[in-house]
């Protein structure tokens, strides 16, 4: 096989090469300068590999963390902006993608027309809601609010059939709810408290903003609040929520009716267009019978409040800076501790790949993503594969039966790198110059429809979840396929000027992350086909929780801030993850050449690898965000993620010579790859 690095000697002769070649300097690059010697790597790795990185960058005022990975999505962002601003002006042969995403972005970033319009564009759906006088109304509105990118009362969306992958069907799921997760309406406990406190006060504002008088906003936040925590109270939450079948409840099209007899479905669906027939899934059903509960005793006076404000969180981004201001008071300063307001030409960004993502991506894999890359990509997940193939024929917890099954998932897994087969189609999105919030609407409008074409159509197997140009990997279970997007495909993650050490330490690593994701405790639930179908025997169950056990263990002792620690069942499946990945990488690396592995910066390479996959989850985060990431984030914080891993793996002592008794070493250490 062909080396997957060139083989260089130092950063100096690095930056020299790229130079002579008269590319442009990568902006990001793995960086030895991070590494704190004055740390001893065996007390404390993450403050070894990280510490000059951790002082030498704060969290920019606008940001609730900063992380090397953050690092990449603002550099892909600002490309992105360059990209945007160039489709912004208008000339005669700019093409109809052009005219789309320019005069999206630039729409989006005329504060003076939007504060001009103030409330105008609004007006035709905030007085469509106060005509609401029936129960068919009030289904309507709920139709149009999920036309246009909301959750309100309940969400839908397309997804596969669990029991035949190549089946898409209609989800009824619960709202996403408007607090980071359901706990924080129904907990007594002080972060509950303040987060629910800060939420009324910025409702009655919001209220207000809409002209209501202060007794009428504080009634409205008030009717609010009593709708969001009904229903909270029965939503699953993200624990209960890893179990891929706690929310799979095939019914027929009459399930709906069956399940919420009190919301008025025909006037529903004949909105949204869409005749549900076959298989849906009532995702949560006692969610769906709280509904009913509501939608019998809350009066149609409340439901408006509550449309309102759904309207309103959806509008935000298009509307007044005064809405924009009272968002970022809750949300970011409030809720995570972020000091500054991000500004509009940034949201801009974002609402533009939202809208027109493929169309954005595009251009931004026809600027920065070589089709070497995407070679050398694949070469590396052709060997961690093979490391991965390596590792089942020699596992013990698995029957051999399972294990034989094991290797026909992986025979049939997917890699699908960078962008997909083909690109969507916007035609049918309507982009005009000042209609910032007509856009953004048009924009979710036209995404609801493309969901729902989907139903009862062949799966689209070549789909990408996530934008080409985000810094995103991911593995599906129904499609059996791993994911790596140009946006991530960048340095320092993925960089062809470095030795094989760092490349196998961080996207290596990586890789072998969303690899086992195939294989773990909702990976066995799927074959290799993507159907709902256990390969595991109930030994190799047994074994393999006693194996997750020790993690469980391992992580709930981890301290974040104050007394709260790492949830080890939250982070149960990204921390096996972790640790197989680094494991599978580690194996892949061992097996590279040794020409491709000159020591470096008086590092070996092995303890090069292992820097590298420090570097990629050195972050600063302040600590309000750590508190909300402690209850909803599946993964553990950078430091454990660190940490957690190399103490498990007897690599790592070795490289770094640490001893039996060093807080890097687990004495029995936890495995399961
Ligand atoms: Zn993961």
């Amino acid at each position: 096989m062909r080396p997957i690095a060139q083989v260089l000697f130092s950063s100096v002769v690095l930056i020299a090469f790229a130079f002579c070649q008269g590319n442009p300097k990568p902006e990001l690059k793995f960086d030895i300068g991070a590494v704190d010697r004055s740390a001893n790597p065996c007390a404390n790795f993450y403050q070894f590999a990280c510490g000059g990185w951790i002082a030498k960058n704060p969290i920019p005022a606008d940001r609730p963390y900063w992380a090397v990975f953050q690092q990449m999505r603002e550099i892909n962002d600002r490309r992105i902006q360059n990209i945007l601003e160039h489709a912004a002006a208008v000339t005669p042969d700019r093409s109809a993608n052009d005219q789309k995403i320019g005069d999206y972005y630039s729409s989006c970033a005329d504060e003076n027309t939007i504060e001009a319009k103030g409330l105008a564009p609004l007006r035709a759906e905030l007085d469509r809601i106060r005509a609401i006088s029936s129960r068919d109304d009030l289904a309507s509105e709920v139709a149009r609010l999920h036309e246009v990118g909301t959750d309100a009362l309940f969400s839908v969306y397309a997804d596969t059939r669990l029991s035949d992958a190549s089946q898409v069907i209609f989800y009824v799921d619960q709202s996403q709810l408007n607090l980071p997760e359901p706990t924080y309406y129904t907990s007594n406990e002080p972060d509950s408290t303040k987060a629910h406190e800060g939420y009324r006060a910025h409702l009655e504002q919001i209220f207000e903003l809409l002209g209501d008088q202060p007794g009428d906003a504080a009634a409205a936040a008030s009717d609010v609040l009593r709708i969001e925590t009904t229903l909270a109270r029965a939503s699953l939450t993200p624990v209960e929520r890893r179990d891929r079948q706690a929310w799979y409840h095939e019914m027929n099209a009459s399930g709906p009716v069956s399940v919420t007899p009190n919301f008025a479905w025909k006037a529903y669906f004949s909105a949204i267009g869409f005749e549900p027939v076959g298989t849906i899934n009532i995702a949560v059903p006692p969610y769906m019978q709280a509904l009913n509960g509501l939608l019998a005793d809350t009066p149609l006076s409340a439901w408006k409040n509550y449309f309102r404000w759904e309207l309103v969180r959806v509008a935000t981004p298009a509307l007044p800076e005064r809405f924009r201001k009272a968002e970022f008071d809750f949300y970011s300063a409030t809720l995570r501790g972020v000091k500054e307001q991000e500004s509009r030409t940034k949201q801009c960004v974002s609402l533009t790949n939202r809208d027109l993502g493929e169309a954005v991506g595009r251009k931004y894999v026809e600027l920065y993503f070589p089709p070497e890359t995407r070679q050398r990509a694949l070469d590396l997940v052709g060997r961690i594969r093979a490391a991965m193939r390596d590792d089942f024929d020699q596992i013990s917890w698995m029957t051999p039966a399972t294990r034989k099954e094991a290797q026909h998932k992986l025979d049939l897994l997917r890699a699908m790198i960078g962008y997909p087969a083909h690109w969507r189609d916007y035609s049918k999105l309507e982009v005009k110059r000042g209609d910032a919030l007509g856009n953004a609407l048009r924009g979710q409008m036209v995404e609801f429809q493309r969901q729902l074409a989907k139903i009862g159509k062949p799966v689209d197997r070549e789909e990408f979840y996530e934008l080409v140009q985000g810094v995103e990997g991911y593995h599906d279970n129904p499609l059996n396929v791993i994911v790596f997007t140009a946006g991530i495909l960048q340095p320092p993650f993925f960089d062809p000027v470095m030795d094989d050490a760092i490349n196998f330490g961080l996207a290596g690593a990586v890789v072998g992350h969303e690899l086992s994701h195939a294989f773990d405790d909702k990976g066995h639930q799927f074959d290799g086909e993507g159907n709902l179908r256990n390969w595991w025997t109930a030994q190799d169950a047994k074994n393999y929780e006693e194996r997750a056990a020790c993690f469980v263990k391992q992580y709930s002792q981890y301290p974040i801030v104050d007394d709260i620690k790492v949830n080890g069942e939250l982070t149960l499946g990204e921390n096996i993850a972790d640790n197989g990945g680094l494991q599978l990488s580690y194996r892949a690396f061992e097996a590279t050449p040794a020409e491709n592995k000159p020591p470096i910066d008086g590092f070996t390479p092995e303890q090069r690898f292992f820097l590298g996959w420090a570097q990629w989850r050195c972050m600063n985060v302040t600590e309000k965000t750590a508190r909300v990431l402690a209850r909803s984030d599946p993964h553990s914080p950078g430091k454990w993620r660190v940490n957690g891993v190399v103490s498990n793996m007897p690599g790592f002592a070795k490289a770094y010579q640490c001893k039996q008794d060093d807080a890097m070493v687990n004495a029995d250490p936890c495995r399961i790859w």
